[in-house]
């Protein structure tokens, strides 16, 4: 009998993981699902992270080096990082178009969306924002009494508030230079870089560093470092070969805790959490579902040609299932890598360097989320942003998408960063908190894809694919 593509067991898993959860919160099990089930889901994942910090860091060493000469990797560099770009800004773009046609903020309730717009003039005043865009219900007498009772501020008060230059601004000016990020990325201690997941641009660059320093010191002394950082190499792969063996299992037990924390015993929440926050839910999963099907698949067949359509999804389903069940490209990585070498054919040289810097700045999916975020966020507070204001949207979606840690629920964190750059409410992000794993889910899926789509361009325009050995419709076989 033929074995099951891994990417299927993986599937099965994640399905009997939500149908456990599912029959485990009616029958009021959910406790011991979470105490006994999800921390399996949380070694898994451990595991995952165990080995993707030093692997980033000595792949990126070896990729390097393996390159050769310093032009080539000048190339490379350029290239990775040009791409990369590129797909990240066609995601935001993707995702402002699709909400700004669908509108979802607009399509709640009038009252509430005055509600709500009352709370952020309030905001707003106590911040000192100027509000242009003219509408200002705390200076209409007809909403006086509703923004009374919102803010629960007296009438002398909310009156105070509503005039911008009499409030007393307790704004601690920080003096943050703009250089600041860049200045995050050099570390001065690596060790504590290394005992940060978070500091993975940190790693990066110490391992760029170090690898382009080794291209340039004697064949005599670099080789026999080369050699050990290879065969490090092989051994986190092994590792990597290891886990997954178990990540059938491994993912259910993830699945039904993740389930099982957001329904509790009782099952009805899941639907009432989504019921408010379906339109938006909805915007964002048909942009990333657009990446994933359409626009990577589009992108691949102009630039590279010979990977088929299901080929390439049969190639990286493992990694695609596991980045859904994990919610972490960090985690999913050591299995991204194994699926574009083994599955797509692409050479080591390339992927173990264009993946891991992937891994880290290149993420499509957070980026369009969080551009479909902050316009719906603006829209369900009646504000309509100017398209300078989107523009600055597109910018800090960009940055903020480099500086996203790849693990659960980074992209939420930054939004933060995103909302603050166009003068609306960081706290906003509690919103839609409450749907927000289940988007993680799907925008790291869009992030691993997207990683994975460059890197087969890259190694196509190299000459780096091997399409004779390598027949994408025959996934990697585990056991070999
Ligand atoms: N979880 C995502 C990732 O690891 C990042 C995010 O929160 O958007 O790729």
């Amino acid at each position: 009998m033929k074995k099951l593509a891994l990417h299927w067991k993986i599937l099965i898993g994640m399905v009997l993981g939500i149908i456990w959860a599912l029959l485990s919160s009616s029958l009021g099990w959910s406790e011991f699902t979470i105490n006994w089930i999800d921390p399996f889901g949380t070694i898994f994942i451990n595991l995952l992270k165990l080995i993707a910090v030093p692997l980033v860091l000595f792949s990126i060493i070896g990729g390097v080096a393996n390159i050769g000469d310093p032009a080539s990797l000048g190339r490379m560099g350029g290239k990775t990082l040009g791409i990369y770009l590129i797909t990240t800004v066609l995601a935001i773009s993707l995702g402002l178009g699709l909400v700004n046609l669908v509108k979802p903020g607009k399509l709640i309730d009038e009252q509430s969306r005055i509600d709500n717009r009352i709370s952020y003039e309030i905001w707003a005043a106590a911040e000192g924002h100027e509000i242009k865009d003219g509408i200002n219900y705390l200076q209409n007498p007809d909403f006086f009494e509703r923004a009374q009772e919102i803010s629960k501020l007296s009438k002398s008060e909310l009156k105070e508030a509503s005039f911008t230059d009499k409030i007393e601004k307790a704004k601690t000016q920080k003096s943050i230079s703009p250089l600041q990020p860049l200045v995050d990325i050099v570390p001065d201690n690596f060790f504590y870089s290394l005992s940060n997941n978070g500091l993975m641009l940190q790693i990066i660059f110490f391992a760029l560093f170090f690898g382009v320093c080794l291209l340039f010191i004697p064949d005599e002394k670099s080789e026999p470092v080369l050699v050990l950082v290879d065969g490090i190499n092989e051994v986190f792969l092994k590792m990597v070969d290891l886990v997954m063996q178990a990540a059938p299992f491994f993912v259910f037990t993830l699945l039904a805790g993740v389930v099982s924390k957001m329904a509790g015993n009782d099952i009805g929440k899941v639907v009432e959490i989504f019921k408010g926050l379906s339109w938006y839910s909805l915007t964002v999963l048909l942009g990333l579902l657009l990446m994933i099907f359409v626009v990577y698949p589009s992108v691949l067949k102009m630039f590279v040609k010979k990977i088929p359509y299901l080929g390439f999804f049969k190639a990286m389903g493992p990694a695609q299932t596991l980045a859904f069940s994990t919610s972490s490209s960090a985690a999913t990585l050591p299995v991204t890598m194994e699926c574009v070498e083994q599955n797509l054919g692409v050479d080591k040289k390339i992927s173990s360097f264009v993946l891991p810097i992937g891994a880290t700045v290149n993420m499509d999916g957070t980026s369009l989320y969080q551009a479909v975020a902050v316009i719906f966020l603006a829209q369900m507070h009646m504000i309509d942003l100017s398209i300078g204001q989107q523009l600055t949207v597109v910018i800090t979606t960009t940055l903020a998408s480099i500086g996203s840690a790849a693990v659960p629920s980074a992209g939420l964190v930054m939004l933060i960063v995103v909302l603050d750059s166009v003068g609306l409410n960081p706290a906003w992000i509690a919103i839609i908190f409450p749907v927000d794993r289940i988007l993680d889910m799907f925008r790291t899926v869009v992030n691993v894809t997207g990683d994975a789509t460059v890197c087969s361009i890259i190694a196509n325009s190299e000459n780096m694919i091997n399409y004779n050995d390598h027949d994408p419709t025959e996934t990697f076989d585990l056991d070999s």
